[in-house]
């Protein structure tokens, strides 16, 4: 299992490099290339989590940066890698 500070709290994607930083305290308010939420901002309570999660699941979980989406793609494990706190 790998390092949950380097995985999207909305979606599990891992990030390159950890969107909330080592610290776990400063956002890099950027995008997730998965889901699109905006780090820092759509990611900062465990409601805001879930209702981006939800919301996102909603709309057929569309890839933000398209051409990231690994072939052989599963949401459902990615899921499994969402920081246990932000899970629902
Ligand atoms: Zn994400």
């Amino acid at each position: 299992m790998s390092d949950s500070r380097y995985h999207c709290r909305i979606c599990g994607w891992r990030h390159k490099k950890p969107p909330w930083g080592l610290d776990g305290k400063t956002p890099f308010f950027t995008h997730c290339d998965c889901c699109g939420g905006e780090v820092g901002w759509q990611d900062r309570t465990v409601d805001l989590v879930k209702k981006t999660r939800a919301n996102w699941m909603g709309r057929g979980s569309p890839w933000f940066s398209k051409g990231m989406k690994p072939e052989d793609w599963n949401r459902e494990r990615q899921l499994e890698d969402v920081p246990k706190e932000f899970r629902d």
